[in-house]
């Protein structure tokens, strides 16, 4: 398929996984939420972020990390030469949990099917997991970010890039924000070999969307 049909398709696609998500009812988030925070970016990003849930300036604009951990977020994309406008950027659940607590196992699970189908239809090559909801739901390990992050995971043909969420560097200062940049540095190389990678790979079948975890 030529790049423009398949961004045609792929947008095409978002858009109708972003009506079901907004008029999901599936848990209890919905009953509390302003709007739906789907995603934004390209839909032809190479380079996908997974954060936790909206918080309040995301709930209010419908738009994920607009708010201070937003900032830093773009400020650290600038840092390897990215913009916001290059990469897709979601959450592990689509509405704001009450009073920005975690979401809970539930809504994990109701809304996870809508980040399976996000990453099938973008398909990254490199998969960014913000802070503990996101990493432990696409790696399945026991260990938090801290023991995982600084490393590269090979995952469903991708690769998977823990580090923090960006409040937990606006929380923990220097040292936190030290280590996401080093990851964010491993982003930019993960990126540069793909690029090789890609052209000697033969196509693989796509996983089952559910299988994806
Ligand atoms: N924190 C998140 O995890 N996601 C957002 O969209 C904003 C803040």
């Amino acid at each position: 398929m030529a790049d423009d049909d398949r961004g045609h398709v792929t947008s095409e696609a978002l858009r109708e996984l972003g009506e079901r998500a907004r008029q999901c009812t599936a848990c209890r988030l919905a009953d509390t939420r302003t709007t739906v925070v789907f995603g934004d970016g390209s839909p032809d990003a190479r380079v996908m972020f997974v954060g936790e849930g909206p918080g309040r300036n995301e709930d209010l604009q419908g738009v994920p990390f607009v708010g201070a951990a937003g900032q830093l977020l773009n400020r650290l994309l600038g840092e390897i030469d990215l913009r916001r406008e290059d990469v897709y950027i979601a959450n592990v659940v689509k509405c704001r949990p009450p009073g920005n607590r975690d979401p809970r196992p539930d809504e994990i699970e109701a809304c996870k099917g809508f980040l399976a189908e996000q990453i099938r239809i973008i398909d990254p090559d490199v998969v960014v997991t913000l802070g503990n909801f996101a990493t432990k739901l696409l790696l399945k390990q026991q260990a938090g970010i801290s023991r995982l992050r600084g490393h590269a995971y090979p995952w469903w043909n991708r690769t998977v890039v823990p580090t923090f969420h960006p409040a937990a560097a606006l929380r923990g200062g220097q040292s936190v924000l030290d280590r996401m940049q080093e990851d964010f540095a491993l982003i930019e190389s993960v990126l540069a070999e793909s690029a090789e990678v890609e052209t000697l790979e033969p196509e693989t079948p796509e996983p089952e969307q559910m299988g994806l975890f």
